[in-house]
């Protein structure tokens, strides 16, 4: 096998314990995530700014040398680097006068941000010859490794809730993973896939509970700062479900302060969650390192409907060290945060990504944050892959027009 990454072993995110980099993990010993880690040094010695602007690989790959995957087993649907739009009329509105930006993630692969995670996920299996991978999944994730699976020639199963977006199970299955929709939710689906698991042989890729899903999403924090100039904003709000993101990025940055490309100066994570499925920011206010299973999930932003997060505890501890803070909003906030910003920016949000603006304006009127803070939103999926209102208008060609009406 060709070694060049700059992995020097996984370490558990509870106690520490180092594990070989070479061996095909899922949860430590203590049952908690692992986390990959690098030979910075190394990578400090040999890689610079600069070099990532030259580089010739597509969107995240682009920090490969940050990354688990060897090159040579890279799986690829073009990646882009995704825009960082400015909300500048919304801002207007809110009285905001600094920067309030929105990460678009829709245009990745499967039109979400699913991908950084499961391209890298799904290439690590690859790496290590696995030939069946399963997942539960609230449709993005499930549709992201779907996809990877595909290209890679790995057999794919998936587990939904019954009622994820019908776009999103109809797009796995035309991908070519089995898909099965469960009357659960998704801790239900994770279930199914860990009590599998020695029966059918299938390696489970549920968020955390393979060590590579969070690498990819890390990126989000390695781009973000590229596009920034390597200036962090002050606030990042992110809609968490499992919470890859939010714990990947808060890595990426601790990478990125080690290896001297950023100020001191970190961002503060904000959670954000719904008030229909709220489990971290329950925890966060009563401050406990820990969540609590939460009951009867209920929320029209599907990727964040998540009642329990292996990760918890890695959640509370970035938003704590960041001194940033757990918010939800309502679906209802959710849906006039939404309507908000397409009429007004010309960009559809998915309910996740509107999720974080109304957190954002409920954070500014409660002074949480100011209206001098840069402040960046985090817009995980095409709005185009959740069911939107109807319309009724018709006109009967047939019949004379009624131009008064226009
Ligand atoms: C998965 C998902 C989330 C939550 O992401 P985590 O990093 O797992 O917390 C948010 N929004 C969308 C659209 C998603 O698909």
């Amino acid at each position: 096998m060709k070694k060049n990454t700059f992995v020097t072993h996984l370490e558990c995110s509870i106690s520490g314990e180092r594990y070989e980099k070479d061996l095909v993990h899922g949860l430590s010993d203590k049952g908690k995530p692992l986390l990959v880690r690098y030979d910075l040094e190394k990578i400090k010695e040999l890689f610079s700014k600069d070099y990532i602007k030259k580089t010739d690989k597509n969107g995240f790959w682009r920090y490969s040398f940050l990354l688990p995957v060897e090159t040579s087993n890279i799986i690829s649907l073009g990646e882009v680097l995704t825009p960082l739009l400015s909300l500048d009329n919304v801002a207007k509105k809110l009285n905001q006068k600094k920067d309030l930006l929105v990460k678009d993630e829709g245009l990745l692969p499967t039109s979400s941000f699913k991908a950084r995670g499961l391209g890298v996920a799904v290439s690590m299996a690859k790496q290590f010859g696995i030939r069946h991978l399963a997942i539960p999944s609230n449709g993005n994730a499930g549709a992201a490794m779907a996809a990877y699976g595909a290209k890679a020639g790995i057999k794919c199963t998936v587990f939904c809730p019954d009622d994820t977006p019908e776009i999103n199970i109809r797009e796995i299955s035309r991908l070519g993973a089995e898909i099965f929709k469960v009357n659960g939710l998704i801790n239900d689906c994770g279930k199914i896939v860990r009590e599998g698991k020695d029966e059918v042989g299938w390696f489970d890729v549920s968020t955390l509970k393979e060590p590579y899903r969070i690498e990819g999403k890390k990126t989000m924090g390695l781009e973000l700062a590229e596009q920034l100039n390597w200036e962090l904003p002050d606030v990042i709000f992110y809609p968490t479900g499992g919470g890859t993101g939010l714990i990947g990025m808060w890595k990426a940055f601790s990478e990125l302060q080690k290896l001297g490309w950023v100020e001191k100066k970190l961002p503060r994570m904000v959670a954000v969650q719904a008030d229909g499925c709220a489990p971290i920011v329950d925890a966060w206010r009563q401050g406990k390192e820990t969540a609590e299973l939460w009951e009867n999930a209920n929320t029209i932003a599907a990727g964040i409907r998540v009642p329990v997060a292996v990760g918890d505890f890695l959640i509370i501890r970035a938003v704590n060290e960041s001194n940033g803070f757990a918010i939800s909003v309502s679906d209802n906030e959710i849906v006039e945060a939404r309507d908000f910003v397409s009429k007004t920016e010309g960009t559809l949000l998915c309910p996740e990504g509107a999720a974080t603006l109304a957190a954002f304006e409920k954070s500014l009127s409660e002074g949480l944050v100011s209206n001098n803070d840069r402040v960046v939103l985090f817009n995980c999926a095409s709005g185009l892959k959740y069911s939107l209102p109807e319309v009724k208008n018709t006109l009967n060609k047939d019949q004379s027009v009624d131009y008064s009406m226009f």
